[in-house]
């Protein structure tokens, strides 16, 4: 089975808790046999700075600039697009929506890594976990998923099931919760990925679990595929078994992005 042509989630040094330039994650892409990638780096959160956690808001234009550099650069040997990761914050949406319309991107990942100011994925703080109904934990983060995608601002829903990253699991089937998410995804016409990100952390499966992606690929909603990496190494990690999941729950096809449409789709064989 071919491997995913494709890596959408990809960061760069802006956020401070990446390594490593554009470049090399370009020269990785291209080992790996990837035709395409587009960087995704953390945008500015919007109700706060944190720049050991996203890009700076004065950073927005280096970014750009940054991200039309290396296109250029590798302009016959890989095509780049350039995306972002934004978080959706209740209350902020306009300025949100200021952040992500002041550049072309092709795509915007919609990632939740807080749940009201809790950064439930936050290494530093997984004691914070201690003292929370981990059904509860579940059941606010799917409703912040779904108040995410039903924003519009977003094109591709980023890790579906980070709140597993550290291994909570919910005591109970939680199947309605993501058919409920499924369907709102599917009314607002954004995707989902496979993450493998999940693979490196304590979960140690990708995000999402093969169980939900089936309910998303049922309901109709299109895919992408992204590694997340951090480092030059991490892109395309692991896409073998990413595509095999895809395939394993009845993908036949993923999804490229341009100007934050759906540009074409690419079968799966
Ligand atoms: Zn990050
Ligand atoms: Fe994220
Ligand atoms: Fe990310
Ligand atoms: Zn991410």
């Amino acid at each position: 089975m071919k491997k995913p042509i494709s890596d959408y989630h990809i960061h760069t040094p802006l956020c401070n808790h990446a390594s490593g330039e554009p470049a090399e994650y370009c020269e990785q892409a291209i080992k790996m046999g990837l035709e395409e990638i587009g960087f995704s780096d953390h945008a500015p959160l919007v109700a706060y700075e944190d720049p050991n956690v996203t890009m700076q808001h004065d950073q927005l234009p280096d970014y750009y600039k940054m991200m039309e550099m290396v296109k250029n650069e590798f302009n016959d040997r890989l095509r780049i697009k350039i995306g972002i990761e934004a978080d959706f914050i209740p209350g902020y949406e306009a300025r949100t929506k200021k952040i992500l319309d002041d550049y072309p991107y092709d795509f915007v990942i919609g990632s939740v890594h807080f749940i009201d100011d809790w950064a439930f994925d936050n290494p530093d703080i997984v004691q914070s976990w201690s003292d929370k109904d981990v059904d509860q934990v579940y059941i606010n983060y799917y409703e912040m998923l779904r108040q995410s995608a039903a924003t519009g601002l977003f094109n591709i829903m980023g890790h579906v099931d980070l709140v597993k990253k550290f291994k909570h699991r919910p005591g109970r089937d939680l199947s309605d919760e993501i058919e409920k998410t499924a369907k709102v995804f599917k009314d607002s016409g954004v995707a989902v990925e496979i993450n493998t990100a999940g693979l490196r952390k304590p979960a140690q499966e990708m995000y999402p679990a093969a169980r939900d992606l089936a309910i998303y690929c049922v309901a109709g909603v299109p895919l992408t595929f992204g590694s997340d990496a951090h480092t030059p190494d991490e892109v395309g990690k692991d896409f073998d078994k990413a595509i095999e999941l895809a395939r394993s729950v009845g993908y036949t096809e993923y999804a490229l992005f341009k100007q934050r449409e759906i540009e074409r789709v690419v079968k799966i064989d």
